[in-house]
């Protein structure tokens, strides 16, 4: 690893540790675990779903319920894996019953994530599903005329290949949409494979995702100087999610 991702690293697992205690929305009353994302700090795909559901809530993981299980299909016939994607969602913590992310709580977290894409610098953002997808976008056009084609957006202050694909839970709910997920998982790893997008100097305005971009995650203290430098994100599979290294 670089100097350079090294220090990225470590100022994501800063970020970790504040958003661990985050209590910027009404969420924060009914959570059991913040479910930051995991996966590579470094990675060149990023994933981002909607909300974490009861056992991903139980948990503090990405996608650990059945429609993990199909993500972790899907990345298995590009030849990709959980570690070596970083996976997080545009809520950190469960909405009551699974009910749709309401503006607030979108609001609220979206410093958070716009932190985890400029720490990353992934090239490829794929968003899962609607929210994900007219978030990163902010176009309000529905996932099911969007999919499967690339755009490119800026976020916060990196450039980006953003790819609509389908929430998984969808195609756990009707079938024949898994030939569909499987089409575009597989336009996704020859995206992967393109020269990264070039980065541009900051613009004027912000896009549609970024409007509160700059914004670091507001409120919480900053890690203690004594913290061990071997910090680390918490990875998919990972049960302990104490962000220092057993
Ligand atoms: N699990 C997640 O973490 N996110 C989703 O969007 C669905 C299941």
């Amino acid at each position: 690893m670089t100097g350079a991702a090294a220090e990225r690293r470590e100022e994501l697992v800063a970020v970790y540790r504040t958003a661990s205690e985050c209590t910027l929305c009404p969420l924060a009353e009914t959570r059991t675990k913040v479910v930051f994302g995991a996966g590579d700090a470094d990675a060149d795909l990023m994933f981002i779903g909607e909300a974490p559901g009861a056992e991903e809530d139980r948990r503090g993981l990405p996608f650990v319920g059945r429609a993990g299980g199909l993500l972790n299909e899907l990345l298995a016939e590009i030849g990709l894996d959980r570690d070596s994607v970083f996976i997080a969602n545009t809520l950190m913590c469960r909405p009551p019953g699974n009910r749709d992310p309401q503006p607030d709580e979108l609001d609220s977290c979206r410093p958070y994530l716009l932190d985890k894409v400029r720490l990353i610098e992934p090239k490829v953002i794929a968003t899962l599903g609607n929210f994900a997808t007219k978030l990163i976008t902010g176009d309000q056009t529905g996932i099911t005329k969007v999919r499967g084609r690339p755009q490119t957006h800026r976020l916060g202050e990196r450039t980006v290949r953003v790819f609509p694909i389908l929430h998984p839970a969808a195609a756990l709910r009707t079938p024949r949409l898994r030939e569909t997920m499987s089409e575009d998982f597989a336009t996704l790893g020859r995206l992967l494979a393109e020269p990264a997008p070039e980065q541009e100097p900051a613009a004027d305005g912000p896009s549609p995702a970024t409007s509160e971009a700059q914004a670091a995650p507001p409120g919480q203290a900053a890690p203690e100087a004594s913290d061990p430098p071997e910090a680390r994100v918490p990875r998919a599979g990972d049960d302990q999610l104490d962000i220092f290294a057993p």
